[in-house]
């Protein structure tokens, strides 16, 4: 009887792995835009879409803002949003990109009943791409991108709580200075000037409705119960998986210099939300309970532990976004334990087994267009509610 080596079998498995990942691994632009389709469709809402106004609020990175003035009240509400602050999470300028189209009535998705209530009472400032150069990356591949192109988290910039961080391995790095970047600036700028009544940073890469404060793991001071009864309320109609609260709290771990305690705080703005919309966690799950993974697993006691350990600790939002390092983790101790290539660097076997392409583009964002088309439609209804039950806790 032939004894068969299990290095060997564990490298079969492993490198018939790789090259199923590698097979698949480039952004469907049938589905998605480029940072430039984005751009030309804003451009082509101009004189489309009655009180609509687009301007560029920076030329390099071309920064974009919408403007959607009220169709009625003199006494409207300010409605500020921001889309893409992070580049890899590409579904959450998609979902903005469809927002916008579904005010100005060019979407299927939507919510007809609330469009016109949301266009009457709302003067609306939407940022659809706040990181676009970062986006032109991701893009072309580079699909972990989360910084701007100087490899600084624009959502820990903010002058808000502000903290020097240099996180290599989680990409959050907070710059030299509260706003030292450009998209920081940019965004402060329109924020700022408009001085919201709410606001809305989307990300993705989990599942959770969050509200002020994030650098701390104390609630907002101000309107809390009513920010709270609103987050539980489109929990329970739109996203049943969603963690709720203030962000501190429910992230288990603190974020200093956010949009949304800067925009909460300092421009004291009544209602402050952090939404994540998209998670594809039940796949990687999957994955990580699929034979092969299995196999692997249970012959290696220290892996196990690895698992264990992990599933503890497992992130719980994209404040850090680190929930992917998880698996690049349990990749990474499969490998160490092959004592034959344990003196080699297990983050580069876990990066190649792994490509970018499934490391992140898989974990941030929806890849069949009826996913796609769940979340954006599912997101742009959560989003007029959101706004609509301001407007039911204020008098206009
Ligand atoms: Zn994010």
């Amino acid at each position: 009887m032939i004894k068969i080596n299990k290095f060997a079998i564990n490298l079969i498995v492993i490198t018939a792995l790789f090259l199923q990942v590698a097979q698949c691994s480039k952004i469907n632009f049938d589905i998605y835009h480029t940072t430039d389709e984005i751009n030309l469709l804003l451009q082509q809402l101009e004189g489309n879409c009655e009180g609509y106004s687009l301007n560029l609020a920076n030329n390099d990175p071309d920064i974009y803002e919408v403007t959607l003035s009220s169709l009625d009240s003199e006494n409207a509400l300010k409605g500020l949003v921001i889309f893409g602050e992070h580049p890899r999470e590409l579904i959450s300028p998609e979902t903005g990109l469809n927002f916008v189209k579904s005010l100005c009535g060019q979407s299927q998705f939507g919510d007809y009943e609330l469009t016109q209530k949301i266009r009457d009472y709302y003067d609306l400032k939407l940022v659809i791409n706040a990181n676009p150069n970062s986006r032109r990356l991701v893009e072309d591949g580079d699909y972990c991108k989360r910084e701007n192109p100087n490899f600084v988290d624009i959502n820990r910039n903010w002058g808000s709580h502000w903290e020097h961080i240099q996180d290599e391995e989680r990409q959050v790095n907070s710059g030299e200075a509260p706003f030292s970047e450009v998209e920081t600036q940019v965004l402060k700028k329109i924020a700022t000037e408009f001085s919201p009544n709410v606001f809305i940073s989307i990300h993705s890469g989990t599942l959770g409705l969050y509200t002020p404060y994030a650098y701390t793991n104390q609630k907002a001071e101000r309107n809390e119960k009513h920010m709270i009864n609103i987050v539980n309320d489109i929990q329970k109609k739109y996203c049943k998986n969603c963690s709720v609260g203030a962000a501190g709290k429910e992230v288990g771990y603190l974020c200093p210099g956010t949009c949304l305690d800067y925009i909460y705080e300092t421009l004291e703005a009544d209602y402050s939300f952090a939404f994540e919309i998209y998670s594809n966690e039940n796949e990687i799950h999957q994955a990580l309970e699929g034979s092969n993974f299995l196999q692997i697993r249970s012959s290696n006691q220290r892996l196990r532990h690895t698992f264990k350990r992990n599933e503890q600790f497992r992130p719980q939002s994209c404040f850090l976004q680190a929930k992917y390092l998880f698996l690049k983790s349990i990749l990474s101790a499969i490998y160490l334990n092959n004592s034959k290539t344990r003196n080699q660097k297990s983050d580069s076997f876990s990066d190649m087994f792994l490509d970018s392409y499934q490391q992140c583009f898989l974990f941030f964002n929806p890849e069949s267009h009826d996913d796609y088309d769940y979340v954006i439609d599912n997101w742009t209804k959560a989003l007029y509610e959101t706004l609509n039950h301001v407007t039911d806790n204020k008098t206009l």
